[in-house]
């Protein structure tokens, strides 16, 4: 199985190559098909699968369509650490390199007035820790009334920092007509309940 397979766009394509991948992991196998038909899922999956490459790659796809008059951010990836903010921010960097398209991440002990100015520029996709995206929604710097896919990747993570009340006033100020992703490492009868109050006729895959 190739990334060709997949239906990926050459321009991705030549990036993921380039970074030096040269065919889907297991979970990047299984579960990119879905993202590109726009299907809600819920993965379970450990980290260290190709598991940031396997949302980041079909979602630069979706995002394709780019248009000048697309001023909102589009996608929205919720992160518990300032290091997997950095971290999704940097492969999306990496895969968009043909596409023009652009990424920023936003976390706490970040310095306010870069990431302002940053803001004040064009970004499709943001990658925010959930206190930090919600300090800046509040000062009126950050609108999601156009998020068309929405990521919570290590939900597992963000529940065990107490990250649950922040991530739930998030997703009161986005579009309930979106496409949402939904990552966690570990999956009990509590997480899925929590899915399936975020998740539309989700496909649930299991790694
Ligand atoms: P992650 O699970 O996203 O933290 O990824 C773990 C490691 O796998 C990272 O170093 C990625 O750069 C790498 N990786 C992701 N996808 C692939 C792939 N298709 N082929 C080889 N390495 C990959």
């Amino acid at each position: 199985m190739s990334f060709k397979n997949l239906n990926l766009i050459n321009p991705i394509i030549r990036a993921v190559t380039e970074a030096g991948y040269s065919k889907p992991t297991p979970i990047q196998h299984l579960v990119i098909p879905y993202i590109l038909e726009r299907k809600d899922i819920i993965t379970c999956a450990q980290t260290g699968m190709g598991k940031i490459a396997t949302f980041v790659m079909p979602i630069l796809q979706l995002l394709k369509k780019y248009a000048p008059e697309h001023v909102n951010i589009r996608t929205l990836i919720l992160t518990p650490t300032r290091e997997l903010a950095i971290q999704t921010e940097e492969n999306f960097g990496i895969f968009s390199k043909y596409l023009p398209i652009s990424q920023l991440s936003i976390f706490g002990d970040a310095s306010a007035g870069s990431q302002l100015a940053a803001l004040r520029k064009r970004v499709d996709i943001l990658v925010a820790t959930p206190s930090r995206l919600l300090d800046l929604i509040n000062q009126r710097h950050i609108d999601l009334s156009k998020i068309e896919v929405l990521v919570l990747d290590e939900v597992d993570v963000m529940i065990d920092m107490g990250c649950v009340n922040d991530v739930k006033k998030v997703l009161k100020l986005v579009p309930k007509k979106r496409q949402t992703l939904f990552f966690t490492a570990r999956m009990s009868s509590n997480i899925r309940a929590f899915a399936e109050t975020i998740v539309n006729n989700a496909i649930e895959i299991t790694v």
